[in-house]
């Protein structure tokens, strides 16, 4: 007994100090475009919708307020649904980032705004409830459905995926809980992902840091998802790649583009060590 808690202990020491490398440089690995772009673009707009003021983007309109050439454009394998609490403050929130930088393939709803699917969808839900699966378990619930109906292998993946939808809720964990409670939600089958350590640096009271802000819960979620389909290029962001391939090269890595950015501007005003947000437990 005492031997597991050191043992414990040892190992949580581990994972500090292995998250500690990653904190320093925790986009390193990562396909993003160069934003210092950005920092050109002198102060604040006002929307031509709603005439608040704003800075690259509205967040109320989702509508980007700077020159095309400012924002990358990342396509995305599914579509992606994002319903957000009416008490989630807009401008808080990463949710926006994913309608800016993939506005054809990403919807924000506000509860309980919600989207319409149409019965060929594949749709489901990212959630940890009671019943939800791994994205490894909905790949395998397809190829055993494939090998039931006795079609052909793949029959029922689209464009090598198993779903055509996913939507997730982007509010705070107490205010997801709330809205889980929706039967429309419950009615969709629940897929988890494996997550890791966030680098969100606005604190939320007490959740752990494995809390994932939304953006970078819909970044990890797809690059799992394109893995499971296609595999991952290894230490994909040193590889030129020259020749199309179907394998992860970081192909929504832009998602994170103004996560990034933002990040740094965080981290430049303020140390790392000193941001309560990176004070909150790791497990
Ligand atoms: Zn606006």
């Amino acid at each position: 007994m005492e031997n597991s808690i050191v043992d414990n202990r040892d190992n949580y020491n581990v994972i500090l100090e292995k998250q500690n490398v990653i904190d320093r440089e925790p986009f390193r690995l990562l396909k993003i475009d160069d934003a210092s772009g950005l920092d050109s673009v002198e102060g604040r707009v006002v929307c031509n919708k709603c005439h608040r003021s704003r800075k690259f983007f509205c967040y109320t309109c989702c509508t980007p307020l700077i020159d095309e050439k400012y924002i990358p454009h990342v396509k995305l394998p599914i579509k992606i649904d994002i319903i957000k609490h009416a008490k989630e403050i807009d401008g808080k929130s990463t949710a926006i980032h994913a309608a800016i930088l993939a506005p054809d393939d990403v919807t924000i709803y506000t509860y309980p705004e919600f989207p319409v699917f149409s019965q060929d969808e594949k749709v489901v839900l990212i959630f940890p409830g009671k019943n939800s699966i791994s994205i490894e378990e909905l790949f395998s619930i397809n190829n055993e459905n494939n090998k039931t109906n006795n079609d052909s292998k793949n029959e029922l993946l689209i464009n090598g995926y198993p779903i055509t939808r996913a939507v997730f809720i982007d509010s705070t964990w107490h205010q997801t809980k709330s809205i889980y409670k929706d039967e429309r939600l419950r009615s969709l089958p629940c897929v988890v992902f494996k997550s890791r350590i966030s680098q969100f640096w606005r604190h939320q009271r007490k959740s752990p840091r494995w809390y994932l802000a939304t953006i970078e819960a819909i970044h990890q979620f797809l690059i799992q998802l394109h893995d499971s389909a296609y595999g991952t290029i290894d230490n994909y962001a040193f590889n030129d790649i020259s020749t199309p391939t179907d394998k992860y090269h970081g192909q929504y890595d832009n998602l994170l583009y103004f996560f990034k950015y933002m990040y740094e501007k965080i981290h430049t005003m303020y140390d790392h060590d000193e941001l309560r947000a990176y004070k909150r437990p790791l497990i």
